[in-house]
């Protein structure tokens, strides 16, 4: 039976007129007011908000102490210092990821090592680290991709076993959690980042929770310049308005201005949380019988936060490719992306040495996927629409 082609990209009408993006912020009357004050305030920066911002979301995920940054790369750049990570020094992390996991690893020093992913979570996988650990190994970064948490449990016992430093980039996983813990509870240092896409936005913005004080004056410290003026920690004799540089820092602060949006949208967080959750069921309940998708495998024992949705392409039924479809589902006004080109294939890695084929999983994973728009904002008509586009390109290359 001839297929009926009605596909945009073939000069069809698109399932919708207009673009609906993968990922967008929700900022409200409230938020804007909460801006406002502070703007009308005595701090802009560095004021009383970044500390009731950074306590709120220690209370949240319940973890001890919590550092703001201007943005999670600085918070990751952070966490790496912290955690001593220099010259020499190995860190284990996912090649499934976004450059900036791993990048953070190079900006002290260190040698960034991919370990390959587990095929049904896409997370780094226990198994795959273990072979990798030398004693020039260091660190985990590990990455709760899409939002559902890695493998703590194996990952945190091999870590204290080897004596090794775990920092979670949990970019995605604000709200995820892990055998009834809060991700920011887990591992050594956890890094959440407040880019507009991500669960809740501060325009640019990021930070680590941890429950070691020490990485938590390191984090402070690195985070303005490496000054410090507290009385304890002074090499020399002081006059009041003496302070000292010890550490080469930077200056990676967010502004008041920033953490008064943080605070005024992490009011909100369980009702995003909730209706990410929702639609993503929505978009598993429409697909599950679908042969030509497989749909994202959720572990036992854990509770993603759904940053990402993504659909993983049954290749051997379908007539032409991952881009192809992504081409067309793009046509019809649907906002689909790739997470991720796997780190170490973008070019700068290339140059280091990293050689295509050094993860293969990762690399077989990343051909066969697409993520779908997925944020609290959109309606369950765009839901709809999302849905009615995979379905219509989908059927259309099916070989069925
Ligand atoms: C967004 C993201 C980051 C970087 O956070 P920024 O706040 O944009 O600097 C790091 N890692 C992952 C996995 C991310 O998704």
């Amino acid at each position: 039976m001839k297929k009926n082609d009605n596909l945009a990209l073939h000069g069809g009408k698109p399932v919708r007129d207009s673009y609906l993006p993968y990922g967008r912020q929700w900022i409200d009357e409230e938020d804007i007011k909460a801006v406002t004050n502070v703007l009308k305030s005595d701090f802009i920066t560095t004021g009383p908000t970044i500390s009731q911002f950074e306590k709120e979301v220690a209370e949240f995920v319940g973890s001890k102490y919590a550092v703001a940054f201007s943005s999670g790369t600085a918070a990751l750049h952070a966490a790496c210092f912290a955690a001593g990570i220099k010259d020499n020094d190995e860190v284990i992390t996912t090649p499934m990821t976004f450059a900036a996991s791993s990048n953070c690893i190079l900006y002290t020093g260190g040698s960034p090592v991919f370990a390959d992913i587990n095929p049904q979570t896409y997370n780094i996988s226990p198994e795959a680290i273990k072979p990798l650990i030398n004693e020039k190994t260091k660190a985990i970064i590990t990455v709760d991709f899409t939002g559902q948490p890695a493998e703590y449990d194996e990952i945190m016992s091999l870590a204290q076993k080897q004596g090794l430093i775990v920092i979670d980039d949990a970019a995605h996983a604000l709200g995820a959690t892990y055998k009834e813990k809060y991700i920011g509870s887990i591992a050594d240092m956890t890094m959440f980042s407040f880019h507009p896409v991500k669960h809740i936005t501060t325009g640019e913005g990021g930070m680590i929770t941890t429950d070691n004080e020490l990485y938590y004056e390191k984090l402070l410290e690195f985070r303005s310049h490496g000054i410090t003026r507290d009385p304890h920690k002074l090499q020399n004799f002081h006059e009041p308005w003496y302070y000292e540089m010890q550490e080469l820092g930077f200056n990676y602060r967010m502004t008041d201005i920033q953490a008064s949006l943080g605070l005024s949208q992490l009011k909100k967080l369980k009702t995003f949380l909730t209706k990410r959750r929702e639609y993503a069921t929505k978009y598993n309940n429409a697909f599950k019988n679908m042969n030509e998708i497989i749909t994202p495998f959720q572990k036992q024992g854990s509770n993603s936060s759904w940053h990402l949705y993504i659909l993983r392409l049954n290749v051997h039924k379908l007539k032409t490719n991952r881009n192809e479809i992504f081409k067309a589902l793009q046509k019809e006004n649907i906002g689909v992306n790739v997470h991720y080109i796997p780190v170490y294939l973008h070019p700068f890695y290339q140059q280091m040495g990293y050689k295509k084929g050094l993860c293969p999983r990762a690399e077989s994973v990343y051909q066969e996927i697409i993520t779908l728009p997925l944020f609290p904002k959109m309606s369950v008509e765009d839901l709809n629409d999302v849905i009615a586009g995979v379905q219509k390109v989908i059927s259309y290359y099916s070989i069925y």
